[in-house]
């Protein structure tokens, strides 16, 4: 139902929250998120998540802190599965963290597709197809990009989506099939969510993805490519939102 990323130098939890906050009008049953830390050259990865609303996923988050300087977050409207916390986003696999907006209408037989090459479900959703797939393209010795590039070709719906994967530990992937979702520049760093309001705290200058567009976030830059593989430059607009 709502997305939200960040790639930073600083900790993207507070904006995560923020941003979820921001989008709490269009309605959901439950929230989470996942972040990514840099500490002693190695990378620690987390997730929270909780049924209901996100004052239950800052109660799961005071519990247990995280911090990160990479992150994505989501608010659930179950479409695919109970409103329960395993079927809360974000979804992974191994190396992979997914957050959906919309459905995904061929989950079925690429579920049974992932079943059959041994990959398991930790969930009832169509959206944890997504994490699997592009874990089975890494599996198969594609980097990150190519991963993720080949695995929303073979994804029918309308859909939102925002990704990390290990092997890319600064970048956020992103891509529009017919749900919204706008990108954001700020100073060295950048952002992802479902409407511009989602990043006011931080940011007015979004750039709109247009259908089939992906984008590849990192600290410096946002590269948007259509959906024949081109690189394309989307007009920054000036939303007028941020304080
Ligand atoms: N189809 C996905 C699910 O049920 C995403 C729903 C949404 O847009 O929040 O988990």
């Amino acid at each position: 139902c709502g997305i939200i990323g960040m790639v930073g130098a600083r900790d993207v939890v507070p904006f995560l929250l923020d941003g979820l906050k921001r989008m709490e009008y269009r309605g959901y049953d439950s929230a989470g998120i996942a972040v990514r830390r840099e500490r002693e050259g190695s990378f620690e990865f987390s997730r929270r998540r909780a049924k209901g609303k996100i004052a239950a996923l800052q109660n799961v988050i005071a519990d247990a802190p995280v911090k990160g300087q990479i992150g994505i977050g989501h608010i659930r409207w179950a479409t695919h599965g109970e409103p329960t916390e395993e079927n809360a986003h974000p979804h992974n696999a191994q190396q992979v963290s997914v957050v959906h907006n919309g459905i995904i209408e061929n989950w079925q037989p690429l579920k049974q597709e992932l079943l059959n090459k041994g990959y398991a479900f930790q969930s009832q959703t169509d959206t944890e197809i997504i994490a699997k797939l592009i874990q089975h393209k890494l599996d198969q010795g594609l980097d990150a990009f190519h991963a993720f590039q080949e695995s929303i070709k073979r994804l029918d719906g309308a859909y939102a989506i925002a990704v990390m994967i290990d092997d890319a530990p600064d970048t956020i992937f992103a891509a529009r099939a017919g749900s919204p979702l706008v990108v954001g520049r700020g100073d060295n760093e950048m952002y992802v969510g479902s409407d511009a309001l989602a990043l006011a705290l931080v940011t007015d200058k979004v750039q709109y993805l247009e259908e089939g567009d992906y984008a590849i976030i990192t600290q410096q830059d946002i590269a948007i490519y259509d959906q024949s593989d081109s690189p394309v430059s989307r007009a920054v607009v000036e939303t007028g939102l941020s304080a």
